[in-house]
């Protein structure tokens, strides 16, 4: 494979960007090696620079669940952007996205378009401490909700892959007020909430844990969660940003049946644009700025463009049957790998939430944090270089879920299995 090109613009990069990248899971440290830098993407492949195409499964991590470049979502955009890119006023877009999100996601009867996940996060906090005039907050181990303060601490993905949980820069004060809790542990949540119950402004959790490879929620587990804070007066946040509109159409608390008090948005509300959003009861969200006294804005929230792509987007997930063919592919590529897996006689199981999958170099099931980090992240840098080289992009990291979109046709679960079949036998 050819990859002169790429190698160019990663050392002209490494002059002027720190490590290379603007966001650090993309320079491959976790895995080794150097990263490809992309020309285009179609449908369930991107190209690189050097002309190599590979099979994807990052899918620009999570927005982009009908395929790369839907022309139905290119067209949204080009239509428009001719009538101006921002206006920094109201837009009927913007209006249309709220509808749409407060129609699949019950739980949310106001939403607030803001510009990542991360903004999404970090405002749905502020709120949770506005309103409950407490100041703390919980989160669990290896969960990922962005780059805020409050967040970086025992997080999830490049965080977790860099064994540097806790971020210089984060003053210590404020990483006091995050507790943290082991995911899937119903007791220690008790415990907690019997200690500091009355002083947690809010509980916030990937109610499937996508950024520490895929935990889904023991049963039972989401609905505990629910009731402690219910108990205490703490506010349930999902983060539904990863798991929002792909493990189900109504995301995370549609699939599992409980309604958080808040909900935060990003990745597939984009279409592949900077989107985010938080949502909730009408009660809660007119404490928010200009309506209530909790500040939060944003020169580009709802920008037109992303608006329609995201609407785009979402209006492509409405598809009958859209969710159920998306998990079939899952299971049909995960079924697969494990067959691949066992007939060379590597350790290996995967999870599988909806249209999101994880691959775990241990036996099954891994379902905590400790487990997904006890994996053999040796093998599988090893599998995930093996896979490149046939060009099969998995998510450059032990610790990130897979992705399905539904440009992934037969054809090529059927080359990435194949693919496997090759790789867990070069890697033993
Ligand atoms: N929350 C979750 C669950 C995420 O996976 C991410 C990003 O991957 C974020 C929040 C932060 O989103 P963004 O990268 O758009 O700031």
């Amino acid at each position: 494979m050819q990859t002169d090109r790429s190698q160019q613009l990663f050392e002209r990069a490494r002059q002027r960007m720190p490590g290379g990248v603007n966001s650090p899971v993309r320079a491959f440290k976790s895995v080794g090696g150097e990263p490809f830098f992309v020309q285009r993407a179609e449908g369930a492949c991107l190209f690189d620079v050097d002309g190599n195409r590979y099979i994807d499964y990052v899918g620009s991590w999570g927005p982009m669940i009908a395929g790369h470049n839907h022309p139905a979502v290119l067209e949204a955009v080009v239509r428009t952007a001719r009538d101006g890119l921002s206006f920094g006023a109201p837009n009927a877009l913007e209006v249309d996205m709220a509808e749409t999100i407060a129609r699949l996601v019950p739980s949310c009867q106001m939403v607030r378009m803001v510009n990542s996940g991360t903004e999404a996060t970090l405002s749905a906090v502020r709120l949770a401490r506005g309103a409950t005039g407490r100041a703390r907050i919980v989160k669990f181990e290896g969960c990922y909700h962005g780059h805020g303060d409050s967040f970086l601490v025992k997080a999830g993905s490049g965080a977790l892959t860099f064994g540097e949980p806790d971020s210089p820069g984060v003053p210590k004060a404020l990483a006091d007020l995050t507790l943290t809790l082991p995911y899937n542990d119903f007791d220690a949540a008790t415990a907690l909430f019997d200690t500091a119950g009355d002083d947690i402004a809010g509980l916030i959790i990937e109610p499937v844990v996508g950024n520490a490879n895929c935990l889904p929620p023991r049963e039972g587990f989401l609905q505990h969660l629910r009731e402690l804070c219910t108990r205490h007066g703490a506010l349930l946040i999902f983060d539904e940003v990863m798991t929002g509109f792909r493990v189900a159409l109504g995301g995370a608390q549609a699939r599992y049946g409980v309604a958080p008090d808040l909900t935060t948005f990003g990745k597939i509300i984009g279409g592949g644009m900077p989107v985010g959003a938080y949502g909730g009861s009408r009660a809660l969200m007119e404490r928010v700025s200009p309506a209530g006294p909790v500040y939060q804005a944003g020169t580009l929230s709802g920008n037109p463009v992303a608006m329609a792509a995201g609407l785009a987007m979402l209006e492509l997930v409405q598809a009958p049957g859209f969710h159920a063919a998306l998990e079939a592919k899952v299971h049909a590529l995960c079924d697969g790998l494990e067959a691949a897996a066992g007939a060379a006689g590597v350790p290996f199981s995967t999870q599988r939430v909806g249209g999101m999958f994880g691959l775990f170099f241990a036996p099954g099931p891994v379902d905590t944090h400790a487990g997904a980090v006890a994996c053999d992240t040796a093998a599988f840098r090893r599998f995930f270089h093996a896979m490149l080289r046939q060009g099969i992009y998995l998510a450059p990291s032990a610790f990130e879920a897979g992705f399905m979109s539904s440009a992934h046709g037969e054809a090529e679960i059927d080359a990435t299995i194949a693919a496997a079949e090759t790789a867990f036998f070069a890697i033993r």
